[in-house]
């Protein structure tokens, strides 16, 4: 069995490229045997360690946006260490402000990421 190495398009022996995308096609690994494995066990323990990994990212996602305070306040910690133990008030709130906006962002996106991910691989499981 060949295959495309860019569409994954399957070929007959015989043909040497792809229709598609022109590409030079390969030799797929081991089609009796694969064919086998892929379709029963892998998919169904991929789908159920994906939704796990997504529900894993929405939860760090909520906890880090739930701890945004938290998180900017350590990180201020470290930024006044490395300012020398003191800094002038307008440029602490600056800071500050980054850091809690940074720490926003990041758990809204992977809050939403998460979710997203969950959703989309529970709807393919039904
Ligand atoms: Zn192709």
């Amino acid at each position: 069995m060949l295959v495309c190495p860019k569409c994954k398009c399957e070929y007959e022996e015989g043909y040497t490229v792809c229709n598609d995308c022109n590409c030079k096609l390969v030799h797929g690994p081991m089609d009796t045997d694969k064919n086998i494995s892929t379709k029963d066990k892998p998919k169904i323990i991929g789908l159920t360690g994906r939704i796990l990994i997504f529900g894993a990212i929405f939860v760090i996602g909520i906890i880090i946006l739930m701890n945004n305070t938290k998180l900017a306040d350590s990180d201020m910690t470290n930024i006044m260490k490395d300012h020398g133990g003191s800094m002038d008030t307008s440029y602490y709130l600056i800071y500050l402000e980054q850091s809690i906006i940074k720490y926003r962002t990041l758990g809204c996106i992977l809050s939403v990421l998460g979710g997203l991910g969950v959703l989309v691989n529970t709807r393919i499981r039904e």
